[in-house]
């Protein structure tokens, strides 16, 4: 199997240093391997997503120097990708129909309770008041949960493989931590057709990723993917997550910080070089 990488920006703001670490390592890391690095990008929600965003993207990773096979993967060009992966998971009796919205479901979460986790990687831990409908009773404005109770029953558990310098080492994934400390997640969005974790774990597996390159941020929503290879019976590929490019104040850097937009570094006469140096990657000779 070849050694592929990928970078999977969604297009709804500009690219930052951040970003442009993450693409570099990811790119970098396939280049020592003789592999392939791979563009995604992640627009399945159509109502954030710009086009010219993402032209901006393809513009700013090429100007980093920057290659990649064409054509890119599209998530909206993927709908029929992520109804057959629900379609298989109802099959399996896994999901039901929710219709409960924010105010609802913090009504029924009720006062926190000490030692309980509030919050997990997919938000607020939801509290199940939708479970027992069924499928059938889908209505226009649901949204598609995991049952995860019977989700960590239904398939054999793996472990995942992690190469990041924060989390090294083998993770198995734990069925209490996904029932308490993850819950019933969201599979598909209302008006999305899909949600972030299902889309990726179908395009990491089409894409043929082996290794995952991506933000620390996203190291707890790993138990979320994997589990779905197992539930999918997709690969589970090794994930590598790099520690987050800070500002001098030690937050992370956010969509909405264009004072770190790769285009405005480019605009003051910063040279690619320079981006790799500002984010700590070794120069590359030549
Ligand atoms: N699209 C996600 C982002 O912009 C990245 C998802 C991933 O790498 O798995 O942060």
């Amino acid at each position: 199997m070849t050694f592929t990488t990928r970078f999977a920006p969604s297009p709804t703001g500009p690219l930052h240093l951040g970003h442009a670490y993450s693409a570099l390592l990811a790119h970098d890391m396939a280049v020592a391997e003789g592999g392939t690095f791979l563009l995604r990008i992640e627009d399945i929600d159509q109502s954030r997503a710009r086009a010219e965003w993402e032209a901006q993207i393809y513009e700013d990773l090429h100007w980093l120097g920057l290659r990649w096979p064409k054509p890119v993967m599209r998530q909206s060009e993927r709908l029929h990708r992520y109804r057959a992966a629900l379609k298989q998971l109802t099959a399996m009796g896994l999901t039901y129909p929710c219709r409960c919205n924010r105010a609802d479901i913090e009504a029924a979460a009720g006062a926190p309770q000490e030692g309980v986790p509030q919050f997990g990687p997919d938000g607020r831990i939801y509290p199940g008041t939708c479970r027992s409908r069924l499928p059938s009773e889908t209505a226009d404005r649901d949204v598609i949960r995991l049952n995860m109770q019977k989700a960590v029953r239904a398939a054999g558990l793996r472990s995942f493989a992690e190469t990041g310098p924060e989390f090294q080492g083998a993770h198995a994934l734990d069925p209490d931590a996904l029932i308490s400390g993850v819950g019933d997640i969201i599979l598909v969005r209302r008006n999305m057709g899909s949600s972030y974790h299902l889309s990726v774990v179908m395009d990491d597996a089409d894409q043929g990723i082996t290794h995952a390159v991506r933000g620390a941020d996203l190291f707890e929503a790993t138990q979320i993917h994997v589990l779905l290879q197992c539930l999918l019976g997709l690969p589970t590929p090794v994930y590598h997550h790099h520690h987050l490019i800070r500002d001098e104040n030690g937050k992370r850097l956010a969509k909405r910080d264009d004072a770190r937009a790769i285009a405005k570094y480019r605009a003051e006469g910063a040279t690619p070089q320079d981006i790799r140096e500002m984010v700590g990657l070794p120069l590359l000779s030549g």
